[in-house]
C-alpha cells in the first residue's frame, strides 16, 4: 500500500530556557489504510509529535514525508496547501476547534479557495461557531468528510472525554477512513483504541518504540 507518512529521525527541542528536548529520534511509517495509535504518559511528546507530521510545527531535525514529499523542502505556501488538502485533524475538546491552529487551516483553506482577505476573518469565525454548536459526532463527521482526497487523518485523544458508546461512534468513524484507503493515527491514553489500532507504538524518552502490537 501507498507509504502516507515516514518520519525521519525526527528531533524536536523547545527554545525555552532551559532548552526542552522533546523528541530525540523518532521514525514511524504509515501507509494507506493503516490504523495507528500511539501511547505514552503525559508530557512525553505525543502532541509534539503530531503537531509535527501535521505540518502545525516543524521539527528542530529529521524529515517528514507525506505522500512522498519532502514537507521540509516545501515553500509555506506548498505546506499549507498540502495540509489543506491531505490531512484532517480531530482534537479531544470542541473548544481546541477555537485552537489558533485549527482556525489558521480555515483561514488557509478560506484563501486557498479564494476568498478575499478581508472577509476571510468572519468566515472562520463563523465556521468555528457552526462547529462549536453541533455534537461531537457532526463536528467529527464534517471534519473527516472534509475532502474526497483526505489521505491522513491525525486524532489526538478523540475519546477522551466521551462516553464507551460515543468512543465506539468515533471509531467506527475511523474504521470507514481506514477502509476508504486513509492512514489514522491516533494519540490515547485509552486502552479501547489501543486495543482497536492495527498496530501501537509507545512515545518513551522522545523515542518510539514498537508496542503491545506491531
Ligand atoms: P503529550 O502530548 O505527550 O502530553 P506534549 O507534546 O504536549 O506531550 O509535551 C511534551 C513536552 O514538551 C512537555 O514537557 C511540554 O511541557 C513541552 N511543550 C509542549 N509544547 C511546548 C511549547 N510550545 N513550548 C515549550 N514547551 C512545550
Ligand atoms: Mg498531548
Amino acid at each position: 500500500m501507498t507509504l502516507v507518512l515516514r518520519a525521519r529521525d525526527v528531533h524536536k527541542t523547545y527554545r525555552t530556557d532551559p532548552p526542552v528536548p522533546v523528541l530525540t529520534g523518532v521514525d514511524l511509517e504509515l501507509r494507506a489504510g493503516e490504523r495507528v495509535a500511539v501511547v505514552g504518559r503525559s508530557g512525553s511528546g505525543k502532541s509534539t509529535f503530531l503537531n509535527i507530521v501535521g505540518l502545525l510545527d516543524t521539527p528542530t531535525s529529521g524529515q517528514v514525508e507525506l505522500l512522498g514529499q519532502d514537507t521540509g523542502a516545501l515553500s509555506a505556501h506548498a505546506r499549507d496547501r498540502l495540509r489543506a488538502g491531505t490531512l484532517g485533524f480531530v482534537f479531544q475538546e470542541h473548544h481546541v476547534l477555537g485552537h489558533r491552529t485549527v482556525a489558521e487551516n480555515l483561514e488557509i483553506a478560506a484563501s486557498i479557495s479564494g476568498t478575499p482577505r478581508a472577509r476571510r476573518p468572519a468566515l472562520v469565525s463563523a465556521a468555528l461557531a457552526r462547529v462549536g454548536l453541533t455534537g461531537r459526532q457532526q463536528a467529527l463527521g464534517r471534519l473527516l468528510s472534509g475532502g474526497e482526497k483526505q489521505r491522513l487523518v491525525l486524532a489526538d485523544e478523540p475519546t477522551g472525554s466521551l462516553d464507551p458508546q460515543n468512543a465506539e461512534n468515533v471509531l467506527a468513524l475511523f474504521d470507514e477512513q481506514a477502509a476508504a484507503g486513509v492512514a489514522v493515527l491516533v494519540i490515547t491514553h485509552d486502552d479501547r483504541i489501543a486495543a482497536w489500532a492495527d498496530r501501537t507504538v509507545r512515545l518513551r524518552a522522545g523515542r518510539l518504540e514498537k508496542g503491545v502490537r506491531w
